[in-house]
């Protein structure tokens, strides 16, 4: 299984790090050939509206587009939810449109810029996952196919639509790698189901 890290700007080499385990190789994607060789795709923290500039110069936005409408797994973190969503609360930033959401940027305040908070996600287990927030979205408003697997202060942070998934905060960060893992098994799934439909 190759997972590849959208490689145009922002905090790729910590999640090429966490993505790496024994059988998943991770694959920094630069280019329409990277994009094609992986089999799920995580775009990055980073800044939203430069990376939308180079997702048009180095003509990614729409074949990424068109592999996750084929079934492609997509995670977005933080900036990446951003470029993810279907529109931007307050502004006319362009983006990937692939989930029913829309997210407003910077949204927990200048006060709290950055900060580690500890969250309930039922999907990941019992125990809470360490979330660190860095100039986070949270998710304003969200359609009836996306489902909310984290909140805080009542604002949704993780959330998924079918193949897609964004969390607004960087599981990269922290030694945890659940989210991780929970990715990796939806690659893994997307795997199976297309085996199946061939065979
Ligand atoms: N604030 C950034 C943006 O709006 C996202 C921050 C991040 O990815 N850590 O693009």
């Amino acid at each position: 299984m190759r997972i590849g890290v959208l490689a145009l700007q922002g905090d790729v080499a910590e999640h090429v790090r966490a993505v790496r385990e024994p059988r998943v190789e991770a694959l920094p994607v630069k280019n329409v050939e990277d994009l094609a060789r992986v089999d799920g795709l995580v775009i990055p923290g980073g800044e939203s509206t430069t990376v939308m500039k180079l997702l048009d110069r180095f003509q990614l936005a729409e074949p990424i587009a068109r592999r996750v409408r084929e079934g492609m797994p997509l995670w977005g973190t933080c900036m990446g939810m951003i470029v993810i969503a279907r529109d931007v609360t307050g502004a006319q930033q362009p983006t990937l449109d692939l989930m029913d959401i829309s997210v407003r940027r910077n949204a927990f305040g200048r006060q709290n810029e950055s900060a580690e908070v500890s969250l309930a996600i039922s999907a990941l287990g019992d125990k809470p996952f360490p979330a660190v927030f860095i100039r986070a979205p949270w998710v304003e408003r969200a359609g009836r196919a996306v489902e909310t697997l984290g909140e805080r202060d009542g604002h949704a942070v993780m959330v998924r639509q079918e193949n897609v998934l964004a969390t607004s905060f960087h599981p990269e960060l922290t030694g945890d790698r659940r989210v991780h893992e929970y990715f990796i098994r939806m690659v893994r799934d997307a795997l199976v189901g297309k085996r199946r439909k061939i065979a």
